[in-house]
Formats: C-alpha cells, structure tokens, sequence
C-alpha cells in the first residue's frame, strides 16, 4: 500500500469477507492473458486461442480440485451472484414438471434470497427457514419443509456477516433422500474451511474470486454431472458456451486468476486458517476486556475462523465505523448494496430484536492482517466506543 510521505497511512484493511486484496501472485499469473495471450478460448483452429482454451483447462481443474469436483462440472461466471441466479433460476425453469416449490435460509445472502422473490411473483412457493440464535439451520426444520413439489433447497455454506456454518453434509443428504436438488452458496466457503461435493452431496455450488483474494467479476458454479446428472435452463443466450448453460466469451484473465487464487488458497488455507483463528480469538478475547457487555454475533465454534461479528450496546455500528475509518476498515455487517441504510436481516433473523442490529459491527481477518493490527483494532475500538456511549449519553 501506498505510504505518501510516511504521514498518512491507511486504514487497516479488516474486511476481507466484502472483498479482498488481489494477491501478487494471482496477478503475476493473469497479466499475460491481458497481453500476449489475449486469444479467444473458443477459437480452436489456431494458437492464439488454442493458447487461451489451455488457460482456462488449467483454471478449471484447479478449481474443480479445491470441492472435490470434476473439470467438466465448472462453469465459469461474471460470480457468485450470477452463479446464484443461474442455479436458482436455471433449476427452476428446467425442473418446473417436478413442482413449483423452493427451500431457502432466511440468512441467506441478498443474491439467493432476491432470486426467490422474484421465483415467488412467477407463481413459486417459498419456504425461509429460520436459524437458531446463533444463525444456525435445523436440518430437521429443512426436512419437515420439503413437499412432493420441492425441487431445490438452497442454504449457504458459510455466512458472510456472522460466519456460522451450516450443516451442509446433513442438508445435502435429506435433500438426496427426498431427490430433492441442492444448491449451497459457498462463496464465504471455498478457499477457507474444506468443502467437498461428494461428501456433502451437493448438486449446485456458487463461488466467487474476490472473496479468496482473487479478481473480481469472475465466479463459477458447480454443476453436478454424474448420480444425479443436474442440467440447468441458461439464464444468458448466445453462442452455447459452457455446456449450453452460459453463453458469453469467458474471461480468460479472470478464470486464470480465479483458478491461481483457489489453487493458493488449497495449499495454504490449513495453516492461514489456524493463524486467523489465534487472531480472531486475540481480537475477541480483547474486546471483551475493553468492553465488558459487548456480545458475539452467530455461533461460537462452528463458524468461519477468520469472522468476528460483535454487537457494542449502546453504540449505533454505523457510528462508530465512520469514527474509525481513519484507522481501520470495517463494516456493519453486508457491503452495502443500496444507498439506503437498513439493519442487516441476517442480525434481525437471529431473533434478539431490533435495537441488536443497529450495534452491529463486522470484523473479518485476512492474509495482510498482524497481531499488531488486532491489538490495534481492539485499542481503538475500546476508545471509539466509549467516546460514542458519551456523547449519545450527554
Ligand atoms: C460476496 C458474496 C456473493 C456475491 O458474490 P459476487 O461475486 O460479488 O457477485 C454471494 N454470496 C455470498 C455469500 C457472498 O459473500
């Protein structure tokens, strides 16, 4: 990062789970496919795209090993988002003879859940389970929702504001029980705790680059080939790319730096994780001392080990980010999708009330984060905090 003069360095970036940095060596293996290598992957007959298609076979292994899936089950995407509306909309339309009803989380990210509400003004029945106060779904809860006319359950594997887990493995297998389809946004997932399509049985899963310091614009969604053989209703005409399901010329440079940043993330994502655990927990155990009432956000042990979500009684999280965007980048929970400033409904869904989503704030650790950077974070955040409470008081 830049350090003009020495005299005004950046925040502390600590909200890896809106994006992350590109890392180095992601972009060391991208830049060509900007230049040289600028062929189109469908253009066969010559070098120039034989050169490019190579590209994104490479990408596609490397993608499809890090969920225990095959190449052939990748298809890449501008996303999660699109990977979400691709599953979501494309099960819909290609499996609408078996029924008209879709299983979903009411924590959900906006991408799944705006997805369904739009299914439901086409005639669709929606169930939203409910979690737990620790954000977590019952799978018996998903169970007694399924109908003869559910054709897909869809809950995340991770969130991306509380970090809890899902019982992916357990959801996958009642859904397969009942041939129900399932889909699972894993995009806070990949790359960061082990995801596995065959033991969790999962037919659709959405993940995205810049979540696992990858570009951004690039995503992919696992398609499941084989016992049972899923097909999707493009969502995106024009050309059949992608096995007829996402038609679009692929970013080459961006697969490229999808597969390189999930390949780094496979090797290194036992050990980041471990690191990140001890500072997370630094960073909570700090807090707690700065702030003697101040309250976790999502469940304690099966939750994302680079996550912290904690409510600040008292003190309004919008608040107190603007107070400290000087020194650290944080956020209130979702990156913002709208101008409009709304309590987040995954905090509102764990049924504490209003007032507890308003006290919101998210810190998510990452590769370029320090002990230095947690003790910092939670110095500043004691006083920050403490400085609100008075001024709101007086
Ligand atoms: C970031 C995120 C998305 C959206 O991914 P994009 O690639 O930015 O479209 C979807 N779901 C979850 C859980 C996310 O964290």
């Amino acid at each position: 990062m830049p350090d003009v003069n020495g005299l005004s360095r950046r925040p502390v970036y600590m909200d890896h789970q809106a994006t992350t940095p590109l890392d180095p060596r992601v972009l060391e293996a991208m830049l060509p496919y900007f230049t040289e290598c600028f062929g189109n992957a469908a253009s066969i007959d010559h070098e120039y795209g034989a050169e490019a298609g190579h590209a994104v076979a490479v990408a596609r292994e490397q993608v499809s090993r890090i969920i225990g899936a095959a190449p052939d089950e990748i298809i890449f995407t501008s996303g999660a988002t699109e990977a979400n509306n691709l599953a979501i909309l494309g099960a819909a339309e290609q499996y609408v003879d078996r029924g008209n009803h879709i299983i979903t989380c009411v924590t959900e990210h906006k991408a799944v859940l705006d997805t369904c509400q739009y299914l439901e003004r086409k005639g669709w029945q929606v169930t939203y389970v409910p979690v737990d106060h620790f954000g977590m779904v019952d799978p018996d809860v998903v169970r007694q929702a399924i109908t003869p006319k559910t054709v897909l359950i869809s809950i995340m594997t991770a969130n991306n504001e509380i970090g809890t887990i899902a019982p992916v493995a357990e959801i996958g297998r009642l859904a397969h029980e009942h041939d129900v389809l399932f889909h699972t946004d894993a995009t806070q997932a990949v790359g960061h705790i082990p995801v596995d399509v065959e033991d969790m049985s999962i037919d659709l899963l959405s993940l995205s680059a810049h979540k696992v310091y990858g570009p951004k614009g690039v995503g992919a969604l696992y398609v499941r080939k084989r016992r049972p053989r899923v097909r999707l209703a493009e969502q995106q005409h024009g050309g059949g790319h992608e096995r007829g399901m996402r038609s679009g010329t692929l970013n080459v440079p961006g697969i490229v730096g999808l597969g390189k940043a999930l390949e780094i993330a496979g090797n290194e994502m036992e050990g980041e994780g471990q690191r990140l655990q001890v500072l997370r927990d630094r960073l909570w155990q700090g807090l707690q001392a700065e702030l003697h009432d101040i309250e976790l956000n999502g469940h304690p042990t099966q939750r994302l080990p680079h996550n912290l979500n904690v409510a600040i009684p008292g003190v309004e999280s919008r608040a107190l980010v603007v107070q400290l965007k000087h020194d650290v980048a944080i956020s209130t929970g979702s990156a913002c999708t709208t101008a409009k400033v709304e309590p987040s409904h995954v905090i509102l869904s764990l049924g504490y009330g209003e007032e507890r989503a308003h006290y919101a704030v998210r810190l998510s650790l990452g590769r370029g984060n320090s002990k230095d950077d947690v003790d910092l974070i939670r110095a500043r955040l004691g006083v920050a905090s403490r400085y609100l409470r008075r001024i709101t008081l007086a």
